[in-house]
């Protein structure tokens, strides 16, 4: 809600952050501090972007060097940093993993131990907020793709995270669901991290990070990165 106290702000560093998978090197040398509101992630496939967002929230921990959430490590302190930095994946078959779509995204709430009323309270909240109220009892998997990616978003917010991260959320959307989720994006208090291919959901954001093979290639506002990045690869 529009009138709804601003939310304190998470800041993420970075600190000479290389990740390998076995042999082999996707990010090397990532050094940097995440503070602004709105973070954009472009870059080729197989560029990192993905390793990158889930370094944030200790998806995947960093071979070498170190990332912190809020002076929290990811390494030691992952259930912590969970709790300030949701994640939603660009499948949201990744993601749902309860029966019914009220049960879902209880699920969340539910692990963190929060009291049944204030769980309640919640998801009635938002099931309201992304118009699934009216298929609370409906079986998540006969969701058509856009609602599902609206079910794996309530089921983030609904832990009230402080900033979220996306990995290409709208990739697997038509151009409506693609709208909408831009929307609900843009409507959160939260801070987000977005990657994405779709580069008209950046216009409005305080920066953009762009990657390329696995470093760091440019960083700024989007005026002085995308079409940076779009005469690149032109
Ligand atoms: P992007 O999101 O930009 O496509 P990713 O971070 O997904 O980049 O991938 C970077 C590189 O790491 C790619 O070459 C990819 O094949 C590889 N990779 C990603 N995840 C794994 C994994 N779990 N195991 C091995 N290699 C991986």
């Amino acid at each position: 809600a529009a009138d709804a106290p601003p939310l304190p702000r998470t800041a993420v560093e970075l600190r000479d952050v290389t990740h390998a998978y076995g042999e082999r090197t996707v990010l090397s040398d990532v050094t940097l501090t995440l503070t602004e509101s709105r973070i954009g992630v472009i870059g080729a496939n197989g560029s990192g972007k993905s390793t990158f967002a889930r370094l944030l929230n200790g998806l995947v921990v960093p071979t070498a060097g170190t990332v912190l959430v809020d002076g929290l490590d990811t390494r030691t302190q992952v259930r912590e940093v969970r709790r300030q930095v949701g994640f939603v994946f660009q499948d949201p078959d990744a993601q749902i993993v309860h029966p019914t779509v009220a049960e879902d995204v209880a699920f969340g709430p539910t692990n963190q131990g929060r009291p049944a009323d204030e769980i309640a309270r919640r998801v009635d909240e938002v099931l309201d907020r992304y118009g699934l109220d009216g298929h609370r009892d409906h079986p998540a998997h006969l969701l058509s793709g856009g609602q599902k990616q609206l079910l794996a978003i309530a089921g983030v917010l609904v832990m009230e995270p402080q900033r979220v991260v996306f990995d290409e959320p709208t990739t697997l959307l038509d151009l409506v669901n693609t709208r909408r989720v831009a929307q609900v994006i843009e409507g959160l208090r939260q801070d987000v991290v977005v990657v994405t291919h779709h580069l008209d959901l950046l216009a409005g954001f305080d920066r953009v990070l762009v990657f390329e093979d696995g470093r760091l290639a440019a960083d700024g506002s989007p005026a002085e990165t995308v079409p940076w990045y779009v005469a690149r690869n032109a």
